[in-house]
């Protein structure tokens, strides 16, 4: 793949061939972004970068698999097969990187034991605070402002600043089979861990919830919690929905497995419903999108 974008850039500096054959894949190109940056002498982000991704995205069964992968990404399959494929390969750089920023200070395999440990002492990523308390006042201002056409990411980081029960919380990571799989839950108790997500909403609160407790899910049975808590914001009520249930193992590791499954190309992504493709950021590149297929 690596070539394959090398033959679309005519103008390429030799100089620059050759540190970007170094990496030997797309994908290895991509999960060392900082590197990249360095050798090639330009920004993150940058148009090599970004041409490479595209490239990367429109091919995502033609080059190696991402191995560090992050558990939200992962529960993005219950949404779509599609978009957990394209969100593992996109933001692979970004798992990486925290990675490779927690490896010094946690070990190369910190067991539950020494996560639990660290989440006491308070020496990894910490707990945050509230930080709009008048919600009335900032939720009118927001409404009003479009808040609801927010991107769904920003608009449920600061509704979930508004409304997310506080709990301490780390960032973790675990092997499985050959991934690194990293994440940072909404809170972790002694008992359970907590996910928030907020939608805008009931109909779509029957397709997020999956996700969230997939999400939820994960992060119990790495953590060894025997529940998980998970709450949804409805927008349009104003409503949190809060489901508490056992953590299901084995299905985590059924979870685990189809994404490896299906990173790989064994097994073949499930279309979603078209309508989840109206509003999705791969539907211009993507094989299954709904409306090429309607
Ligand atoms: S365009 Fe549709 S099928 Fe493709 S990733 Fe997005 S939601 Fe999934």
């Amino acid at each position: 793949m690596l070539e394959a974008y090398l033959s679309q850039k005519p103008g390429i500096k030799p100089t620059k061939i050759k540190i970007l054959r170094q990496f030997g894949t797309a994908q290895n190109a991509l999960r060392h972004y900082s590197q990249l940056s360095q050798a090639l002498g330009v920004k993150v982000g940058d148009r090599v970068w970004r041409d490479l991704l595209d490239i990367r995205l429109s091919r995502p069964f033609d080059d190696e698999p991402p191995r560090f992968l992050g558990c939200s990404n992962i529960a993005e399959a219950r949404w779509c097969h599609l978009k957990a494929i394209f969100k593992c390969i996109e933001e692979e750089h970004m798992f990486k990187a925290a990675y490779d920023e927690d490896v010094p200070t946690q070990g190369v395999t910190p067991t539950v034991q020494d996560y639990n440990r660290m989440l006491e002492q308070k020496k990894g990523i910490g707990t945050t605070e509230k930080r709009f308390l008048d919600w009335e006042k900032e939720k009118q201002q927001l409404v009003a402002e479009g808040f609801a056409d927010l991107d769904p990411k920003w608009r449920g980081a600061i509704v979930e600043s508004f409304h997310a029960e506080q709990y301490p919380t780390i960032r973790f990571h675990f092997e499985f089979m050959d991934k690194v799989v990293l994440g940072i839950p909404d809170g972790i108790t002694g008992e359970f861990c907590y996910e928030f997500k907020s939608t805008r909403n009931q109909f779509l609160y029957e397709f997020v919830l999956p996700v969230a407790r997939c999400q939820a899910n994960l992060y119990a049975y790495f953590l060894k919690r025997p529940y998980i808590r998970v709450q949804v914001h409805i927008l349009e009520t104003d409503e949190i929905k809060t489901v508490m249930q056992e953590a299901n193992y084995s299905r985590a590791e059924a979870d685990l497995t189809e994404i490896v499954e299906l990173l790989s190309g064994k097994r073949k992504p499930i279309p979603p419903k078209p309508w989840k493709c109206n509003t999705c950021k791969f539907a211009t590149r993507c094989p299954g999108c709904g409306s090429r297929r309607s």
